[in-house]
Formats: structure tokens, sequence, C-alpha cells
């Protein structure tokens, strides 16, 4: 077996196989994916899949320009053309309309397997991209112009070690990059539910100040995903009370916006915590996604984010080859580096702030966000820059994420 590739990419979730399908399309890079799970993602139209992600319209447009949207949309995408935030604790609310930027929708609610398996199955649809599963990572070592990574298996060798392997990136622990790491002590609890009301395509989002609630309306009227970030204690007890004790609790967190909860399914939870790493580069190894940051989920950016670094690095990449230039160089990296990671803390802070500005019990916070929530509501002005922040218009943007068909 041949292992030496021109680019490794370790971790197979949806930044790192999209960061592949992107390259496969547009260059001859031979690349290999090591993967540490041992099977392929399960697609079950039948049942709604717990994990779910809002997909931003800047990541629709990757996803087209990757040709997979089109298989993502005929496995089930729920879109949703309004957000309706409002402060539990006082006045303050704000709603976002799709028309209001001119567009048809604000985002899609997609679950994370229908996207996962649909890359899955178009990575193999390139003879440059190998994908290897039951992977352990155990060591690299620096050559002069390449890196080998030891692995249970056998030995691989490429110019450049991507890192896109999640939270607790194995790769990043071993080539020793610090990480600024904030524990929430906060869990997401995350089901699905049926409500008396139809959502009508709106995703919906309550502050309280011991957590946000988000209901996100699935393909179905009276279907939605939640996602109710909680202390670890509430959390824990929540999972484990009665069914119909906990559709009551939930329905008056709620406010009731939908009426009472018809069914609700099994709830899963997620311990919350923000990371930050100090580096994104070391000598031809870069980091991408859940391995460079982790935010909190209560504004749905993470694979998001994650997804405009693969593909900022693929624009990259596409520079150096133009160039004849080493795109493993320090000074190719540094370029990823400085524009991934100013975005992406930006992000971060941003979603920071919202986190803290409800989660103060103040009096005098509750009344500035009530207040401010209420006069952000009635400005057109500055509305539209939040919606057009928050679906991934921006500027800057990689290439990818500007144009559907530049591939
Ligand atoms: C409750 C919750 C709700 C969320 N909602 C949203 C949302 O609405 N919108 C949004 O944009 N984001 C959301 N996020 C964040 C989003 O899920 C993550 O940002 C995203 O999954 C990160 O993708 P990734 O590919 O970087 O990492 P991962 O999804 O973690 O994938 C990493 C891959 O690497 C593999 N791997 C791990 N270790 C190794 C190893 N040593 N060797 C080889 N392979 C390895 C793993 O098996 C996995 O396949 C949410 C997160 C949570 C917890």
């Amino acid at each position: 077996m041949n292992n030496q590739y021109d680019i490794i990419i370790v971790g197979g979730g949806i930044v790192g196989l999209s960061l592949a399908c992107a390259l496969a399309r547009r260059t001859s890079l031979f690349i290999a994916i090591l993967e540490a799970k041992s099977s392929r993602t399960e697609w079950n139209a039948a049942i709604y899949y717990h994990r779910v992600s809002a997909i931003t319209l800047a990541s629709q447009r990757i996803f087209e320009s990757l040709g997979v949207w089109n298989d993502i949309q005929n496995k089930r995408i729920s879109p949703f053309k309004k957000i309706n935030v409002w402060d539990a604790a006082g006045e303050g609310h704000i709603d976002f309309d799709c028309t209001e930027i001119g567009e048809s929708e604000l985002g899609f609610i997609v679950e994370n397997n229908a996207i996962q398996s649909v890359l899955e199955d178009n990575i193999r649809h390139y003879p440059s991209i190998h994908l290897y599963s039951s992977v352990t990572l155990k060591e690299l070592v620096w050559n002069k112009e390449n890196i080998e990574l030891l692995t249970n298996e056998t030995t691989f060798t490429a110019k450049l070690i991507v890192a896109a392997d999640g939270a607790h990136s194995c790769v990043r622990k071993q080539i020793g990059i610090e990480v600024n790491q904030y524990d929430y002590h906060q869990q997401a609890m995350v089901a699905t539910v049926h409500t008396a009301l139809p959502h009508q395509q709106t995703a919906y989002q309550v502050f309280r100040e011991t957590g946000s609630l988000a209901f996100l309306p699935f393909s179905k009227p009276n279907v939605s995903s939640i996602v109710w970030s909680l202390s670890t204690e509430e959390a824990q007890r929540y999972a484990s009370m009665d069914d119909e004790i906990f559709k009551n609790l939930l329905a008056q967190a709620f406010d009731y916006k939908l009426g009472p909860i018809q069914a609700i399914e099994e709830r899963h939870l997620f311990p919350l915590s923000r990371q930050q790493v100090e580096q994104y580069i070391k000598s031809r190894v870069v980091l991408v996604g859940d391995a460079a940051h982790v935010m909190h989920p209560l504004a749905g950016q993470g694979v998001n984010m994650g997804l405009l670094d693969a593909i900022s690095l693929f624009d990259i990449i596409i520079q150096a080859l133009n160039k004849n230039k080493d795109f493993a160089s320090d000074l190719c990296l540094r370029q990823y580096e400085r524009w991934r990671k100013a975005d992406n803390i930006a992000m971060q802070t941003a979603v920071g702030m919202i986190k803290n500005m409800f989660a103060s019990d103040q009096h005098l916070m509750k009344v500035l966000r009530s207040k401010g929530l209420n006069a952000v509501n009635h400005m057109a002005w500055i509305k539209k820059i939040f919606i057009h922040h928050a679906v991934g218009n921006r500027i800057a943007l990689p290439t990818l994420a500007q144009n559907a068909r530049i591939i």
C-alpha cells in the first residue's frame, strides 16, 4: 500500500470531509482521511435525528459549491424563514424575517447525519481520496520535507496534516498547541418534540437567566428540535425526569409559544465549553473546525465557522498551487491563521456577550437589554446588519461561500 499523500486530514467529520471534497473537485492532490470511528453514518428518513445544525446561507452556498446540497436536500432539510427571540425576564423581543434582507429563508435546520452521510458517500466518487477508518493516532514525526504519522495500522506521510479531529483533538495534543478553555458548567439538552401548535417555519429562542432554550423547526409543522442550555445539575435532573412532568416544565419555560408539548423523544446531554487555540498552525500542521475553536451553541455557529475554516484553507492551498508555491509553508499557513483566527474570535466574543448579557439578573441590565432589543427591533438598518451577519453574508468570505458555481 502506498501511504504517501499530499495532504492527510485527521478526522472525517463534517468539516474534514468538506475540505476533502473541495480539494478533490479542484486539484489533483492525493488526500487521505484518517477517521477514528469504524462504521459509516446511518441515515433513516423515518426518524428525526437528535443532533441538528442550523445551517447558514453561506454554508448552503459551500455545500452547493461542493455539489452535495441537492443530496442533502433529498435526505431532509427544514428551511426557516423567521427568527423570534425574547427575554423571559423582561419585555424585550426581536424578530427577524427573511424578507427584510430579500432572501427566501434565513437558514436551514439539517440533521447532522444527513450532511455527514452525504459527504461520506460523496468522497467515494473521488479516486484521489482514500478514507481509512478505525485509525488510532500514535505519533507525528517531522522530516525535512514532510511529516510521518504513525498509527495503529501503518505509517503515513504527507506534506501537510490537517487536524479536523474535533474538540478533543489528538493532533493538537501531539504537537503541543495550547488551548484556552472555559467550562460553562452547563449542558445542552437536545431532543425532538411534538407541539400542539405549528412552528410556521420559525426558529424560536427564549433567554432565561439559567440559559437559553431554542425550538428549531423541522420539516413537519408540529415537530421541532430543542436545544436547552442548563446548569449541569439542572440538566441531569431534567434528563431523568418523568416525561409528563418534563413536558409541562418545557412548555412553561418556553412561555407556551407553541402550546402544550404533546410528545417528547429521547433527551440527550452535551457538556458545554468555550475553546480557542493559541495557534492555528505549527510546522506543516493546521487546525480547522472544533479542533481550533468551540463555541456555545446558542448562536448555532460552530459548524458554520468550521466550514469557513475548511474552505478558507482550500483558497490558500489553491493560491499556492497556482503560484507553484509550497502550500504547507509557514508563509501560506500564516495567511490562513490570520484570516480565520480573527473571524472566529470575533464570533466567539459576540456569542459570549449575548450569553453574559442574558445571564445577568441585575435590574439595570434587565432594563437595558429589554430596551436594547426593542430598539434594534425597530431600526431596520441595524436589524439588516444583524441578519446578514447571522446568515453568514459577511465581507471577506472565502470563494466557495460567495458563489455556488465557482467550481
Ligand atoms: C448541542 C449542540 C448544538 C449545536 N448546534 C449547532 C448549530 O445549530 N449550528 C452549528 O453551526 N453548530 C452547532 N453546534 C456545533 C457543531 O456541532 C460543531 O461545531 C461541529 O460538529 C464540529 O465539526 P468538526 O467536523 O470540526 O468536529 P466533529 O464533528 O467533532 O468531528 C470530528 C471527527 O474526528 C474524528 N476523530 C476524533 N478524534 C480522532 C482521532 N484521534 N483520530 C481520527 N479521527 C478522530 C471523530 O470521530 C469525528 O468524526 C452544536 C454543538 C452542540 C454540542
